[in-house]
């Protein structure tokens, strides 16, 4: 390369087309790049992969199975974990602005913890309703691309986002 840093692609890796940048490849060296590249696999998660234990897990909670709650049911679940979030993002309003009333600072973690608790349910919502996330949302992805004008699409395998 021009300016002397080398390209790493690696071909062993998940994702076909993921490319470490050649910045990073150069300061952190190629074997911790590829031990990184393993820990990305390792970490890898799907939509199905989610599904599967999250429905799991779930059957214990339900043990007559996740159809024992409505839809309407899971989307109360949904949105009282939004609203869990909604406040952890009140109070740092509040921080922004001075304003008294927060019993405690929200940390990370905590915001962390909530999109994840409103994940967990909106999967089990679609579970419910018999609907691939994954998929479901790469094909809405490409209709709002498409429907304004943008060239940003999702395009993987199709087994990529089967359960
Ligand atoms: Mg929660």
């Amino acid at each position: 390369m021009a300016d002397g840093l080398p390209t790493v692609t690696f071909q062993d890796c998940p994702h076909k087309d993921w490319t470490f940048s050649r910045q990073m490849a150069w300061s952190m060296g190629y074997n911790e790049a590829l031990a990184k590249c393993a820990d990305a696999r390792r970490a890898e998660l799907t939509f199905a992969a989610f599904r599967l234990a999250n429905v799991s897990r779930c059957l214990k909670w339900h043990p007559a199975g996740i159809e024992s709650w409505s839809p309407s049911d899971w989307l109360t679940a949904v949105t009282g974990e939004l609203g869990e979030l909604a406040s952890l993002l009140k109070m740092r309003n509040r921080e922004r602005d001075g304003l008294p009333g927060n019993k405690f600072s929200p940390s990370d973690k905590q915001v962390a913890d909530e999109l994840a608790d409103v994940l967990t349910y909106l999967d089990l919502l679609a579970a419910t309703l018999g609907v691939d996330l994954g998929s479901a949302a790469v094909e809405k992805f490409n209709e709002v691309s498409a429907r304004v004008g943008f060239p940003d699409r999702i395009e993987l395998a199709p087994s990529s986002t089967k359960p």
